[in-house]
């Protein structure tokens, strides 16, 4: 069993409250992502858990035991960072060899065991080079095998991913997947800053703002339903736009929120907005239009293929029915029923 319970969790350093009242049941097997700005908590969090970090006020329980007080090596946990930290004289299979060399584990046990990690993580060819032949994908690759052969119920990741390059991401990301569905029972809790990380890899996400629990929901739950203001701008790339004053008024609402992939251009000049085109970006397989129409930041529109409207076209459009939220002034969703806005009077 490698649940985990977190109850009333406070941190503080000093008189600042890093984390406040967090509450989150983490079911064994699951797989987490814990996203928000920086400085909002994330890694303190996760530090928490691991033990690297005391707890102020609270409770944490691991596979149904209290580990507020146990040791971090004693809490079943294993630990991924950013920097891999390999040993550079020792060969892939001795750097993931070396804890279980530590507890004496016999030597048939061990080679099984980073035999069958190397195998899980695609390293098998490269058990006898050094870390310096590898690339940094690979390395990482070293310091999760070298957790895995450990054995854990819970695997700690906080921002694995970030020190490597666009190609090498995409790859190890797609590592870590594989891995998770190799290590079905055991618990996997993930810190990113990354939009694409968080909504591939995760179970369920968890949005930490000013540590605070915003919402905890899957990818699609927090991509649909975002519950507050500051969800629905975090999560999802480019970010949604936000209508607000005049535009939104219509819609019974202080904000309107809509994704750029969920905005209609309308050729005959009748839709809820209008305004001109100040940049396009043409990606080949879509595009991106960027409209002033009065807010802070422009607001913008996803067409798939190329656009035909570029700088200086002044176009008309309007959210998709149905795909657009609706926000009160303290950045609650609206739960009245939506009216059918008014858009033509101009
Ligand atoms: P994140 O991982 O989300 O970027 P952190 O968990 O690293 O955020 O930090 C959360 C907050 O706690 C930040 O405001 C940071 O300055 C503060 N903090 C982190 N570690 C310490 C520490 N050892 N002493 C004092 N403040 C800290």
């Amino acid at each position: 069993m490698s649940d985990l319970k977190i109850t009333g969790l406070y941190k503080r350093y000093g008189n600042v409250e890093v984390l406040k009242d967090i509450n989150l049941d983490i079911k064994s097997g699951e797989f987490i992502v814990f996203v928000g700005p920086s400085g909002c908590g994330k890694s303190t969090l996760l530090r928490t858990i691991s033990g690297l970090e005391t707890i102020s006020a609270g409770q944490l329980e691991i596979g149904g035991r209290v580990v507020n007080d146990v040791a971090p090596s004693k809490r079943g946990i294993a630990m991924v960072f950013q920097s891999y930290a390999l040993y550079p004289h020792m060969t892939v299979f001795d750097n993931m060899a070396y804890s279980l060399k530590l507890t004496r584990t016999p030597r048939d046990e061990i080679r099984k065991k980073v035999e069958e990690a190397a195998e899980m993580l695609q390293l098998s060819p490269y058990l006898e080079r050094l870390p310096k032949a590898l690339s940094g994908g690979q390395r990482q690759r070293v310091a999760i095998g070298r957790a895995i052969v450990r054995n854990p119920q819970v695997f700690l990741f906080d921002e694995p991913l970030s020190n490597l390059d666009a190609a090498l991401r995409v790859a190890t990301r797609m590592e870590i997947a594989r891995l998770k569905d190799s290590l079905p029972e055991t618990t996997m809790i993930y810190v990113t800053h990354d939009q694409v990380e968080a909504m591939t890899l995760a179970d369920r996400i968890v949005v930490l703002k000013d540590g605070v629990v915003m919402q905890v929901g899957t990818p699609m739950e927090l991509y649909d339903h975002p519950q507050s203001l500051f969800v629905a701008g975090f999560i999802g790339s480019p970010k949604m736009n936000f209508l607000t004053g005049r535009n939104a008024e219509p819609y019974g609402a202080a904000t309107v929120g809509v994704r750029p992939e969920h905005m209609d251009i309308v050729p005959d000049g009748q839709g809820a907005w209008s305004g001109k085109v100040i940049y396009s970006e043409d990606l080949g397989s879509d595009s991106y239009i960027y409209v002033d129409i009065g807010e802070t930041d422009p607001v913008i529109i996803r067409q798939e293929g190329k656009t035909p409207y570029h700088t200086g076209a002044v176009i008309s459009f309007e959210p998709r029915a149905d795909l657009y939220h609706r926000f009160d002034a303290s950045g609650k969703p609206v739960t009245t029923p939506a009216k059918t806005p008014v858009t033509s009077e101009a």
